[in-house]
């Protein structure tokens, strides 16, 4: 192994997260010692491996195989890939086939996927015998950055996403980067949204770094394994994923169950964002891709109500672009529909508006000053 290469077993440690120290695990061949990993933190044998049928095919073997030689007793369960296998009937599939399995109070469950399993593998986690211990092994970037940490879990209704769930900390988070070499290249630049967002957040001088990032070089619809396969792009990838954990579990720490104020940072580009996803029926965009376009209309907004400068705007817009993520809606979307989803949004609260902004790079607050006007005015200009 070269001395930029990462090593096996890169724990990270948060200096202060929810009683999660050192377990969350980012590094490379880490899905085989799955079983070690998992030995360590919880005592139980017999657990559900829950996953998509995409990445089981990938994946599931290395991860049985490693549960199985540290003695425990997998069950493999899988549903289709894609968000709308995200919903209520589907977890209660799950469950049902987790009794037939014999799995019980003292078993445990690991969610393998990206952010839909680790979602519903979560939810299913909180409320199987009243909740029983989850560890998530995300697969793709943008769980690995953003969903699998900080422990809200859910499924999706026929009237929303997300609109029921728990909130259930994982065990253990297990980010092993060599699953990212199937990744599609669309899908792993989705996660450079929430990348993006947290440093503009919280990390002025993470944003100055990405500047300078290739997040791949190999052409359109290629997995993205170009860069990930040097040692040395491997190590900044490795350190960008494991900053950006740190980002989310620290705000996430101050607000675990998103009530005063302080988690809601992270919803930067997601009121719009969210209402994108939906006014496209959640297939024209990916969420990231989404959460793109959000964050470009929270920008335009926060020039007009957060003092933003101008400059500071312009290099949000083109480092989103950097990463081929959209930053105009095509012309013909349908722009209204987009104010009918904002208007139903959670966010809405006695009729004021919860609205993200930032006022420089690297900080954001959540304002009370901004209309639905605003938000209609930036959305038309998308
Ligand atoms: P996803 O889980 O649907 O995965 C996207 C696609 O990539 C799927 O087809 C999957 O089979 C495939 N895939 C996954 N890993 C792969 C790999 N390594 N190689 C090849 N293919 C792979 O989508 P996602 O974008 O990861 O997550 C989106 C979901 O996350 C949404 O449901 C969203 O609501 C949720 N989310 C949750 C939170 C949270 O805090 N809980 C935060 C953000 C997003």
């Amino acid at each position: 192994m070269g001395p930029n290469e990462v090593k096996e077993t890169a724990s990270l440690t948060t200096s202060s997260w929810l009683g999660l120290n050192d377990r969350v695990f980012v590094g490379k061949r880490l899905l085989k010692q799955i079983g070690r990993y998992a030995r360590n933190c919880i005592p139980r044998q017999t657990c559900a491996v829950i996953s998509d049928d995409k990445v089981a095919s990938l994946f599931a073997s290395r991860v049985k195989k490693g549960l199985r030689s540290a003695g425990f007793r997998p069950v493999l369960i899988t549903i289709p890939a894609g968000e709308k296998s995200k919903t209520l009937e589907q977890a209660g599939a799950i469950c049902d086939r987790m009794i037939a399995a014999g799995l019980d109070r003292k078993s445990f469950v690991i969610g393998l996927g990206g952010g839909m399993i680790g979602d519903i593998s979560g939810f299913v986690a909180a409320i199987y015998h009243r909740g029983i211990p989850h560890i998530q092994i995300p697969t793709t970037l943008l769980a690995m950055v953003d969903s699998s940490i900080g422990g809200k879990t859910g499924v999706d209704t026929r009237d929303g996403k997300n609109l029921i769930g728990a909130f259930h900390q994982p065990s253990l988070v297990i980010v092993d980067l060599d699953v990212l070499k199937t990744l599609p290249r669309r899908q792993f630049n989705q996660g450079f949204a929430e990348i993006i967002k947290h440093a503009v957040i919280a990390d002025a001088k993470m944003f100055e770094r990405l500047k300078v990032t290739h997040a791949s070089g190999s052409p359109q619809d290629e997995p993205a394994v170009v860069d990930l396969r040097r040692a040395s792009e491997t190590l900044a990838l490795q350190q960008l994923i494991k900053r950006n954990i740190q980002i989310k579990s620290r705000i996430v720490a101050k607000d675990e169950r998103d009530q005063t104020g302080e988690r809601a940072l992270l919803n930067f580009g997601h009121t719009v964002g969210h209402a994108i996803e939906r006014a496209g029926n959640y297939r024209k965009f990916l969420h990231g891709e989404a959460v793109s376009l959000g964050i470009v209309a929270a920008c335009a907004i926060s020039v007009k109500r957060a003092g933003l400068p101008q400059d500071q705007r312009a290099a949000i817009v083109d480092l989103l672009e950097r990463f081929e993520l959209p930053t105009r809606l095509p012309r013909k979307f349908p722009r209204k529909k987009i104010l009918d989803a904002v208007k139903l949004d959670k966010k809405f609260e006695g009729g004021k508006i919860r609205f993200v902004v930032t006022p420089r790079i690297g900080i954001a607050y959540l304002a009370d000053n901004v209309t639905l006007d605003d938000i209609r005015e930036a959305v038309q200009a998308l």
